[in-house]
């Protein structure tokens, strides 16, 4: 009821021990934490890389290792053992593909690393959206055996969209893994000829050179994952192995100083103890137990009883961190997925009207769209075309146009069916009929 919600927001509140968070964090010297996002055209191997990556870490125990040996075996599909340490789950597994975005979390002696593994099915595209918005940077994933890297690159393929709405949803750093060289001999030209492909596309979708880097790799055969390259295999090579680089990948400048955004990727009942519990992303801000939040649209007042980040308790968290939080005065059913827990002092607007700067993947006119801003997707429309604008300056180039081109930027206004929270410099996504149609950033 209200009046216990009330109170036990209160009890709550009192176990606050008012730690000067931004103080600590940069005081502490604990190990460099980044999430990171795994994108690429079905089939390119990304389940393998990672599954690889995290047995030759020996994230996985020997027995489980053995088990999935001798199921795979047992079907005729022995890379099929990699795969399954990601899609742990029996329907998945049945089924052959990555459903959601599995978290798969390792360390090395230099830092933590948490994956939010994407799938590659053309219809998952809206948890890749989720995924991205929680990540730091983006592993780009690519088949490079024969003809394999041209139908992900051309035509209907998944690598072009992908990487589009990565950098949209505002990663900067993106991994381009140059996989299953195994097929094609570890020639150089091969890898030669991707790169340089792949190079001139990202730096036309945004991504400063500085911040891409290419690594020939095979999930597979596991050579230059965490095993670096033979010289004999591929005496061309004198860069870094898989791990390296991403050791290597510092996560970006965080928000710490800015209002807690918090945006809840999951809702769960935690038991009798903790009987709300969320995990999400903290977007900006700090957070720490006995801290009082809005979560919203509901507008609900609620307290953090505790924090967990990967099954760790811990007495704050800051923005980046993707963690579990168990909340004491709420009820279940005002919070879903999407949802922001704020700061009260400085909440996120909820609004039903916005306007955007956006980039159009496909014709844009005044039409139907759904929005997506991380886990949340909702109906709406872009109801004006304000105007076209030079995408590099970012000047007005033609007033109220009937339609934006593939390609071109522009500013538009958009009304949601329903309030969702959002505020200016939010990145968002609108897809319709399956489509991506473009991305914007909200003004
Ligand atoms: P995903 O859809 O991107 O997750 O791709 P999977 O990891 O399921 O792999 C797709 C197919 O490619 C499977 O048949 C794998 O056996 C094969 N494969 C994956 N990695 C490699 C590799 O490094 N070399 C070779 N030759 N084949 C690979």
């Amino acid at each position: 009821s209200v009046v216990d919600n009330a109170a036990d927001i209160e009890r709550t509140a009192k176990t606050n021990k008012n730690v000067d968070v931004i103080k600590e964090f940069a005081a502490g010297n604990a190990k460099k934490e980044s999430n990171f996002v795994v994108v690429g055209h079905v089939d390119a191997g990304k389940s393998t890389l990672m599954g690889r990556l995290l047995y030759d870490l020996k994230v996985v125990d020997e027995r489980t290792i053995q088990k999935f040996k001798s199921e795979s075996e047992k079907i005729g599909k022995a890379s099929f053992q990699y795969a399954w340490v990601l899609d742990q789950t029996e329907e998945e597994r049945a089924r052959g593909v990555t459903m959601d975005i599995a978290q798969n979390s390792f360390e090395t002696d230099k830092a933590k690393f948490t994956i939010l593994d994407a799938p590659g099915h053309r219809d998952f595209i809206p948890n890749m959206i989720a995924g991205s918005s929680q990540a730091d940077f983006a592993v780009l994933v690519i088949d490079s055996s024969t003809g394999a890297f041209e139908a992900g690159f051309h035509l209907q393929g998944q690598t072009k969209e992908h990487t589009l709405l990565v950098r949209s949803i505002g990663i900067q750093r993106i991994i381009v893994a140059v996989n299953k060289l195994d097929s094609v001999s570890w020639a150089e030209e091969r890898f030669e000829e991707i790169r340089q492909q792949m190079t001139v596309f990202l730096t036309s979708a945004g991504f400063h050179a500085k911040n891409i880097s290419f690594v020939p790799c095979s999930g597979l055969t596991g050579e230059n994952v965490v095993t670096p390259l033979k010289p004999s295999k591929a005496p061309w090579y004198k860069g870094s192995s898989l791990i390296t680089e991403l050791e290597n990948s510092s996560p970006l400048a965080r928000a710490i100083d800015k209002p807690l955004r918090l945006t809840v990727a999951d809702v769960f009942r935690g038991g009798i103890q903790n009987p709300v519990s969320i995990s999400g992303r903290i977007d900006s801000g700090t957070l720490q137990v006995g801290d009082v939040l809005l979560a919203l649209p509901s507008g609900e007042k609620t307290a953090v009883k505790a924090i967990e980040i990967n099954n760790d308790p811990r007495p704050w968290a800051v923005a980046g961190h993707n963690c579990t939080i168990h909340l004491a005065g709420i009820d279940m059913l005002h919070l879903k997925q999407g949802d922001v827990l704020s700061s009260v002092s400085n909440p996120i607007p909820v609004v039903k009207e916005f306007t955007a700067k956006v980039l159009a993947f496909q014709t844009i006119t005044p039409m139907a769209v759904d929005i997506h801003r991380g886990r949340l997707h909702v109906p709406g429309k872009i109801t004006h075309l304000v105007r076209t604008l030079d995408k590099a300056t970012g000047e007005e180039v033609k007033k109220k146009p009937r339609f934006i081109g593939p390609g071109t930027a522009a500013q538009v206004k958009v009304s949601l069916e329903q309030g969702v929270p959002l505020e200016r410099g939010g990145r968002v996504v609108f897809r319709f009929g399956g489509v991506t149609v473009g991305s914007g950033v909200v003004e």
